[in-house]
């Protein structure tokens, strides 16, 4: 059972962090499990259903249908697809301009090149800088697995953080929220936006990625950063202080934020409890079920 409300008390702590590490602090406001996460994560876990479009006919003709199915998982090229158009409805609902990644793999990975689609949005400053802090989560599950935990919970925790800075009257830098593709075939999605935000030339401040923020079985609220800098390590220190949550530091490098270090950007991985976790194959929290 994915814990909601761990998320949105890890929504107040990651949207408090990511201001500061913005060079703003801001109120916190208890304002979080808006409705918007909670029909994000209902249908990405496949409580309810996602409309999917398709085509029928021939080659001559063919007509645009719609209809609406359960995710089982968000593995397979048609469930990623339909969670990756969700996701992009999701951020146009909400008022933000999403915009779509889509890639190829070149040879390095074996068999046949991957192909798949991040999805981002770019959330302005107010003021003029050319600085943006990246806000991510992978969207992609373990195969036959509703990945509620795993990452459902990040997923909805960026969407939860980027509505808030959306709100805000002032912005110190700009925003990058992304939502990636087939982290669990091997960092895939993140690394391809990583080699695209170099390729851009990209002034990144720093690379924050979320993954399974919905486990909490000991009950300490404590997060878990993965890896960070010291700069970051110390902005999180900070903040978490003020709402009086343990953090841990680990050296965990197997999700997304390995994708921005590896390429020489700053960045941060924040779980829950994933070191610390009771090593029980039997608990689901690694890949999450309902
Ligand atoms: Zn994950």
């Amino acid at each position: 059972m994915v814990n909601f409300g761990r998320i949105i008390g890890a929504v107040l702590f990651f949207y408090i962090l990511s201001i500061a590490v913005a060079g703003q602090t801001v109120p916190a406001s208890k304002d979080f499990a808006s409705a918007a996460q909670i029909e994000l994560l209902a249908k990405l876990t496949g409580k309810k259903a996602v409309k999917v479009s398709f085509e029928i006919g021939n080659e001559k003709r063919t007509l645009k249908r719609q209809r609406e199915v359960k995710l089982t998982d968000r593995y397979s090229v048609f469930a990623r697809k339909a969670s990756a158009n969700l996701l992009y409805r999701s951020l146009r609902q909400e008022g933000i301009k999403p915009q779509r990644h889509s890639y190829t793999t070149e040879l390095g990975h074996v068999n046949t090149p991957k192909q798949g689609t991040n999805i981002y949005a770019i959330i302005p400053a107010t003021i003029k800088s050319d600085e943006y802090v990246l806000l991510g989560a992978h969207y992609d599950s373990v195969k036959g697995s509703p990945g509620a935990n795993d990452n459902a919970s990040g997923t909805v925790l960026v969407l939860g953080v980027a509505l808030q800075i959306l709100k805000l009257n002032e912005r110190k830098r700009n925003f990058i929220i992304v939502f990636f593709d087939q982290e669990e075939r091997g960092l895939i999605g993140s690394r391809m936006f990583a080699r695209k935000l170099k390729r851009d030339g990209m002034n990144l401040h720093s690379a924050h990625t979320v993954d399974q923020m919905g486990w909490d079985a000991d009950g300490d609220k404590a997060i878990e950063i993965e890896l960070p800098t010291p700069a970051l390590e110390k902005a999180y220190r900070q903040e978490a202080a003020k709402l009086s949550i343990t953090v841990h530091k680990t050296n965990v490098p197997s999700t997304d934020h390995t994708a921005f270090r590896e390429i020489g950007f700053n960045a941060i991985g924040v779980t829950e409890e994933y070191k610390k976790r009771r090593h029980d194959p039997a608990l689901p929290q690694r890949h999450g079920y309902l």
